[in-house]
């Protein structure tokens, strides 16, 4: 009890900018799209090596899904991989390079897996985040932000959000508030933006809706099948909304005695 109390006294004395409003969107409108997160961490190379934990991260997507979930897209990390950089050398001979392409030959081969977005965080390179296409978006831990009025606190769930926009065919706006400004630390997105990335995420077969994976769940468990099904409900579980179907999947991931 003195903890929750401790906790709500917490929460009351955080200022309102911190926040970025709650998603008003409905489970049946939700699209999934699940995110490969790479930790790179490299040894010997400072630059190749992030400073984010899997904690981090897992908060760092908290705040990625209430942006995006005001247009009713979920991004759930459904693998997280900690591995060196590929070809270390790369950084060294391209640091300086204003293209970034050359920063593709950073990600290990074997984790390229198919029908996920892939996102890899390192230290530092010359732009806060890039992306190179949907196998290769890149953040840094040194992201910094012009801060605008309501605009997020911290810079890195902001970039990767911004980056996950290019990756469903957003071009820049540069309306300070906005999520697709430049180097903002706006996270606002209009109907026009969220109508074009629904529709690029619905051109992808791997991209589904929550509700045909919350089927697929409940299938599965029902026959047993619970690793299957508890791998499907992961996806849907953090999608930021109290309903029947999110809790369902949050109580069905949560391993039996
Ligand atoms: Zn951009």
């Amino acid at each position: 009890m003195r903890s929750l109390l401790f906790s709500f006294v917490w929460l009351y004395a955080l200022p309102l900018q911190a926040q970025v409003e709650a998603p008003k969107t409905e489970f049946a409108d939700y699209l999934v799209a699940p995110v490969h997160v790479h930790r790179l961490i490299t040894p010997g190379e400072l630059n190749l090596t992030t400073t984010l934990t899997d904690q981090d991260l897992g908060e760092i997507f908290l705040q990625v899904n209430r942006i995006w979930g005001h247009a009713g897209i979920h991004f759930p990390i459904a693998t997280l991989t900690t591995e060196a950089a590929a070809h270390p050398n790369a950084y060294r001979q391209n640091y300086r390079s204003r293209n970034l392409r050359w920063m593709l030959a950073l990600r290990p081969q074997n984790t390229r897996t198919p029908n996920h977005f892939h996102i890899y965080y390192l230290k530092r390179f010359l732009a806060n985040g890039v992306y190179i296409g949907p196998g290769g978006m890149f953040v840094k831990d040194m992201a910094k932000l012009w801060k605008v009025e309501n605009g997020i606190e911290k810079p890195i769930p902001r970039v990767t959000s911004h980056e996950l926009g290019h990756a469903l065919t957003l071009k820049h706006r540069q309306e300070a508030t906005n999520l697709m400004a430049s180097g903002t630390s706006g996270w606002t997105l209009n109907e026009t933006e969220i109508d074009q990335s629904r529709a690029a995420a619905q051109k992808l077969k791997w991209i589904r809706p929550a509700k045909e994976i919350l089927e697929q769940a409940d299938a599965l468990y029902l026959e047993g099948k619970r690793p299957e099904a508890r791998e499907q409900y992961r996806l849907i579980a953090g999608i930021p909304l109290h309903c029947p179907e999110t809790t369902r999947a949050k109580i069905r991931l949560k391993p039996r005695p």
